[in-house]
């Protein structure tokens, strides 16, 4: 035997992308070091056993969309980088990528460092980072070039917020043309903001204010407006295109249209675009702010179509857009909801019930975000030298969402009183237990930071 192992999880059955069947995972030195029956050849080792038989074995969960620690309003969201990664790891998630804003004129390399500093001790999965761009010029394209060198291989642009963030067209034109060259990914916020800015003023001015009204500022026209010229734009640039939190079916359409011209479009929803519909905002009073995300939650319907294009493959990932903020200091502006650590239950719940096959919760959970985001095969892959980031799954327990388990610093839970089939018995990073028996055993901010590598498609 070449190398020793420290860990073997017995008898689990492993799931992929492709298949499921009964195995062992040895690992050795944070690594998968082999796959199949190992039968005795653990106890030779000395290596520490974990019995997963009648469990189920999946990659740790990769959610490529998530804002911790995030400034706003001279203060920050609710969960930083400590308390937000270890609610992920509960829920099975090992990796995460955030986001690095740079401040007014500053350079990229400066907005990125800064994260660093925030994540960097404090995250306990392991982290990278898309870039946020409000500014295109000559420097920035350079800086670009500069990041995805340093492993920061994505960039996010806004059609939406013209106050902060929106870029014009020529802008993304810019950009995307220069990640055609230098292997980078453009992301966008795809919903047209000057026109949800004009339904913002005329619902502010008939006193519009509470959260039902939310829904009717930012339409689904407007994302499916917004999507397809980001789409044309990647067309005339000849580059992909990474469209976030696809949320209308509308939307869906025109990316299944580019596609059907040869534009390479890949996109993400996530869970609350799939488990909720607009009818939360009927709730009274404040209750209704809890779902205040943009895009917003879509009318009930909607979300049969998004399934259907999870199962299909035309929608590639499932990320959560975490963004939490407790409804304490929501008060009146909310922007973005907690799910973290739902994600990856909610989603294996939905493979129980048939709603994707349990190769499908694999792909979209862990093995495709990682391979858009340059981590693939290291992350979202179980199979002899990936990063030993494995979850054990006890399929016949039932696990119980809300604020009492979701380990945040957020005072409310989006799927209060839901439940999934099966709990998340334990959860290894890199080969180190983090989660076992509903325990945080981990080293608390132990994660790593991920150079990503740069577009392989
Ligand atoms: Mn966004
Ligand atoms: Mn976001």
């Amino acid at each position: 035997m070449a190398e020793r192992w420290d860990l073997v999880v017995q008898g689990g059955t492993v799931i992929t992308t492709s298949e499921s069947f009964v195995a062992d995972v040895a690992v050795s030195q944070g690594r998968v070091a082999a796959l199949g029956r190992l039968e005795g050849l653990a106890a030779a080792q000395g290596a520490q056993v974990v019995d997963a038989e009648g469990m189920v074995v999946v990659p740790g969960g990769v959610d490529c969309h998530v804002h911790l620690d995030m400034p706003y309003g001279g203060s920050t969201n609710s969960d930083d980088f400590a308390s937000g990664s270890v609610a992920a790891l509960f829920g099975g998630t090992t990796t995460i990528i955030d986001f690095a804003t740079p401040g007014k004129g500053e350079a990229l390399e400066l907005g990125f460092e800064a994260r660093r500093r925030k994540a960097d001790g404090r995250c306990s999965t392991d982290y990278g980072f898309h870039m946020v761009m409000t500014r295109v010029c000559d420097k920035t394209l350079r800086e670009m070039d500069r990041m995805v060198r340093q492993g920061v291989t994505s960039f996010k642009l806004f059609t939406s917020n013209p106050q902060r963030l929106m870029s014009d067209d020529g802008a993304i034109f810019r950009a995307m043309r220069r990640t055609r060259d230098n292997g980078g990914l453009v992301c966008m916020h795809a919903e047209n903001g000057r026109v949800i800015e004009e339904l913002i003023r005329e619902a502010l001015a008939a006193g519009n204010t509470g959260p039902r009204f939310h829904p009717l500022t930012r339409p689904m026209e407007a994302e499916a407006e917004a999507t397809a010229r980001v789409i044309a734009l990647a067309e005339m640039a000849g580059a992909p295109v990474y469209v976030m939190h696809l949320s209308a079916a509308r939307a869906l359409d025109e990316v299944r249209r580019g596609r059907k011209r040869g534009v390479k479009v890949l996109s993400e929803t996530c869970p609350q675009y799939l488990f909720l519909t607009a009818d939360e905002y009927e709730r009274p009073g404040f209750e209704a702010a809890k779902f205040v995300s943009s895009p917003p939650l879509r009318p009930r319907g909607n979300e049969t179509r998004l399934w259907q294009a999870l199962r299909d493959g035309e929608l590639q990932a499932v990320s959560t857009d975490h963004c939490s903020f407790s409804m304490r200091s929501k008060g009146g502006k909310p922007r973005g909801a907690p799910g973290i650590g739902t994600r990856m239950l909610l989603m294996w719940d939905a493979a129980q019930r048939g709603r994707i096959s349990p190769q499908r919760f694999v792909e979209v959970v862990a093995s495709a975000p990682a391979r858009i985001f340059g981590l693939y095969p290291r992350k979202g892959h179980l199979a002899p030298g990936a990063d030993a980031d494995i979850v054990v799954i006890d399929p016949r327990k039932t696990h119980a969402f809300g604020v009492a388990s979701h380990h945040l610093r957020v005072d409310y839970e989006p799927y209060e009183g839901r439940t999934a089939h099966g709990v998340i018995r334990e959860v290894f990073l890199r080969g180190r237990r983090m989660v076992s028996h509903g325990r945080f055993v981990g080293k608390p901010g132990g994660g790593a930071f991920l150079r990503r590598a740069p577009r392989d498609f």
